[in-house]
């Protein structure tokens, strides 16, 4: 007897009252688009549950693909029987036998979502449980913390058999939270710091400022790296390129040394913002970290924010760079942020940076050119990219990170 299809549980969803319809579809659309590559899948969403139908399909593949959805709290391989307790025997027998090894134990956890049933959830567990230990020579029961936990939920239609709990991603499905630009540059930070948003339920779009011939194609080939990576969580991942040489050099030219780096922040912010318009976006998501580096003191973001209204969400501002380090690794974009090759940032970054600048005199500074002009050249001419999920490049992995 073969597994038919996937249960899956939604997790904190089920608290979510009011929006749960919402909830709901936009997991199965996630899920649906992930899944395009096993054309014979088919969906089946309810109320408390979704049932992925397999009509064939691998199993174990797509359980690889379900693990990075978000919204996903677990999910199981099961199999739909009829409301027949020799049936069930039948079948649990088969899935216990493909899953005992030497010594194994078990316990049966018989649910019943339908009082209805000729047998109460007791009554099932005495009789599928001793069915397996008469059939099945050294199986023992352990019902604290058994090997295979045989899953039995009765319900009006039929009945549920399933072995294994698998852990989701959690969090919430993509876009239920609306949507955020994400400013991604190549460095550990920022990709951290999307996947984090991601994770709410923010559909993420990534804006990245690039200043050739200053830095590579190399630098900009990083960051379509990681985007690619980020791809893998909601099937796909937008990125806007933004040519930005022009307005650094200007910077240089116009601006004094220690204050080019709040200068040239102050106008990456603009620029994303402008983009975010555009997109229909929210908030800007940035990659900062207090006290982590000049511009991430409080005066500076304090400079720096003076730009814009939108919120800015800053989902590392408080945690450490190892712990950062930690999740890059997770999500498998560390060793593409620590390939060597400059940022726009590094190239021209002044020797000594403000670290406490003044949002009055950068304001002064500012006042004596118009950047305008080059700001709505520079969004004219984004370059804008879609990345798709790569399904060999799934990490089976970061199994450990949920
Ligand atoms: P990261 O590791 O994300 O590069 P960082 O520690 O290098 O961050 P900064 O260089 O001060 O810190 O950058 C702070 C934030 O500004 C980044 O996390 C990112 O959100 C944004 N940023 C920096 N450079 C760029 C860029 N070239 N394009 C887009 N966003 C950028
Ligand atoms: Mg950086």
């Amino acid at each position: 007897m073969k597994y038919d299809r996937i249960l899956i549980r939604y997790g904190e969803l089920s608290t979510k009252g009011r929006n749960r319809k919402q909830f709901v579809d936009k997991l199965r659309r996630t899920i649906a688009k992930a899944l395009e590559a096993f054309p014979a899948v088919s969906i089946e969403a309810k109320r408390e549950r979704m049932y992925v139908l397999l009509n064939g399909e691998d199993v174990e593949e797509i359980s690889k693909v379900l693990k990075n959805i978000f919204g996903i709290q677990s999910f199981s391989p099961a199999i739909k029987l009829e409301r027949d307790i020799e049936i069930i025997k039948a079948a649990a027998l088969d899935i216990v036998t493909s899953l005992y090894e030497e010594g194994s134990t078990f316990k049966i956890s018989a649910r019943r979502a339908d009082k209805g049933f000729e047998l109460d959830t007791n009554e099932i567990n005495q009789a599928i449980g001793g069915h397996l230990l008469k059939n099945i020579l050294g199986l023992k029961v352990d019902v604290k913390n058994p090997d295979i936990n045989v899953q039995i939920e009765v319900r009006t239609e039929a009945i549920y058999l399933s072995c294994e709990n698998i852990a989701g991603a959690g969090g919430l499905p993509s876009g239920t939270s609306g949507k955020a630009m994400l400013m991604l540059s190549g460095g550990l930070d920022s990709p951290v710091a999307g996947y984090l948003s991601m994770k709410r339920g923010l559909e993420v779009e990534g804006v990245h400022f690039f200043s050739p011939p200053f830095t590579s194609e190399r630098a900009k080939q990083k960051v379509i790296d990681i985007s690619e990576k980020l791809a893998r969580f909601n099937g796909h991942f937008v990125l806007h390129i933004v040519p930005f040489t022009t307005i650094q050099q200007l910077i240089h030219k116009q601006i004094p040394e220690n204050y080019t780096m709040t200068a040239t922040r102050r106008i990456m912010l603009r620029i994303t913002d402008e983009i975010r318009k555009r997109q229909e976006a929210l908030a800007i998501i940035t990659g900062e970290s207090l006290g982590q580096v000049a511009s991430q003191t409080l005066e500076s973001m304090y400079a720096i924010n003076d730009v814009t209204n939108t919120p800015i969400l800053r989902p590392l501002i408080t945690t450490d760079k190892t712990e950062i380090i930690e999740w890059a690794k997770k999500i498998d974009t560390h060793d593409i942020s620590i390939r060597p090759y400059e940022d726009c940032c590094t190239v021209f970054v002044p020797s000594s940076p403000k670290t406490k600048p003044k949002k009055e005199k950068i304001q002064y500074y500012e006042s004596f050119t118009d950047f305008e002009p080059l700001i709505e050249e520079a969004v004219k001419n984004v370059e804008t990219i879609i990345l798709k999920r790569e399904e060999n490049k799934i990490n089976t992995e970061m199994d450990s990170l949920f």
